[in-house]
């Protein structure tokens, strides 16, 4: 892990920047109406270099059947507001400035060389071994074909006991994912255990903040497919996509001292970061990480990097995830069966 930077927006409302010697109050009012940002109003604030084109509004019908209105982000395949990368480290006396991370146990770990080194160790498993024990180097996948035959779910067998990283430069031309947010966010019927392959939802920096990593299928397959220290990596399909949520994105401050929101669930409800601005974890969240707070409304706050979980699940009616710009959202005709909108197919890349 790198040293983290904070790209954070440092005055985004006149009111928040608070000229010396306003009467507060006068500050209260202004600042009130920006307490949360819906998909109405946030689209400003979404970084314009990661996006492909303007945001747009369209017709929609939500995964519950509801139709409404959607904004519609177009990201490009990675965003321009930070620097994707590293991922693997190349041998295992590089360290953690050339590596990305891992998440173990609800925990955030540098997959830098000397974690490489000590994988049968940590996971108590002889099995392991990417690395050559006499020149200390590591297996990596280190073209479009490996990354994708390490990325299936049912590992090609030569690539086990390897490092697994794809890089931007093999990304069909033109891909750019299309995610479809509702303006006004409509509680769900059923909320489903878990965020599905739809994601949680799109970052103001310009990337997908997708569902948990599945890392048992990347493990059982004696594989790593590390983090950046944005919590992001790549692949084939989706690009740059982030699993956990470290300190690099760009925060719009909140109202009232209610913490920062980083972007938009694909339900519509905003996402702000982990702690309010006091540095403490709201307490009252729900099992989809998410409270209703006087003058702000309902919202999530997403989750430790190490759990591996950005939100809990999504207590509205999601959007959806489209590969081609143009087409119509309809997540209502395939909810239950991931992933939403028109994404490949489960099974062609699970990372
Ligand atoms: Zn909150
Ligand atoms: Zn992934």
């Amino acid at each position: 892990m790198k040293a983290l930077y904070l790209t954070g927006v440092a005055c985004f409302f006149m009111a928040a920047c608070g000229a010396p010697g306003n009467d507060p109050s006068e500050d209260a009012a202004e600042i009130s109406p920006q307490a949360i940002l819906s998909a109405q109003n946030a689209a400003q604030y979404f970084d314009r270099d990661s996006l492909a084109a303007d945001p747009k509004i369209v017709d929609c019908t939500l995964s519950g059947g509801a139709t409404a209105k959607c904004l519609s982000i177009t990201l490009k395949p990675a965003p321009e507001s930070f620097t994707i990368g590293p991922w693997c480290p190349r041998n295992i006396s590089d360290g953690p400035d050339v590596s990305g991370i891992w998440l173990e146990g609800g925990k955030v770990y540098d997959a830098d060389g000397a974690f490489i080194q000590n994988m049968s160790t940590f996971y108590d498993d002889s099995d392991w071994q990417m690395f050559d024990p006499a020149t200390g180097k590591i297996n990596i996948t280190d073209s479009k074909i490996s990354c994708a035959a390490a990325a299936r779910p049912d590992v090609d067998p030569q690539y086990q006991n390897h490092c697994v990283e794809c890089q931007i430069s093999y990304l069909d031309e033109g891909l750019s994912p299309t995610y479809v947010i509702p303006l006004h966010p409509v509680p769900a019927l059923n909320i489903a255990p878990r965020v599905d392959h739809g994601g949680v939802g799109v970052a103001f920096s310009g990337a997908r903040l997708d569902a948990s990593a599945p890392t048992d299928a990347i493990l059982a397959a004696h594989t790593v497919a590390p983090f950046d220290d944005c919590g992001g990596h790549v692949n084939l399909n989706a690009g740059y996509h982030i699993h956990a949520v470290m300190d690099c994105l760009t925060e719009v401050p909140g109202a009232g001292g209610h913490g920062s929101q980083i972007g938009l669930a694909m339900d519509g409800y905003g996402l702000f970061a982990r702690y309010l601005s006091g540095g403490v974890e709201p307490t009252d969240l729900d099992q989809c990480r998410g409270h209703e707070v006087d003058g702000i409304g309902y919202h999530y706050h997403v989750n430790a990097p190490g759990e591996n979980a950005i939100i809990g699940c999504h207590s509205g009616q999601t959007g959806c995830t489209l590969e081609d710009s143009g087409a119509v959202c309809d997540s209502s005709q395939v909810q239950g069966r991931p992933p939403r909108g028109n994404v490949p197919p489960p099974g062609r890349d699970n990372r």
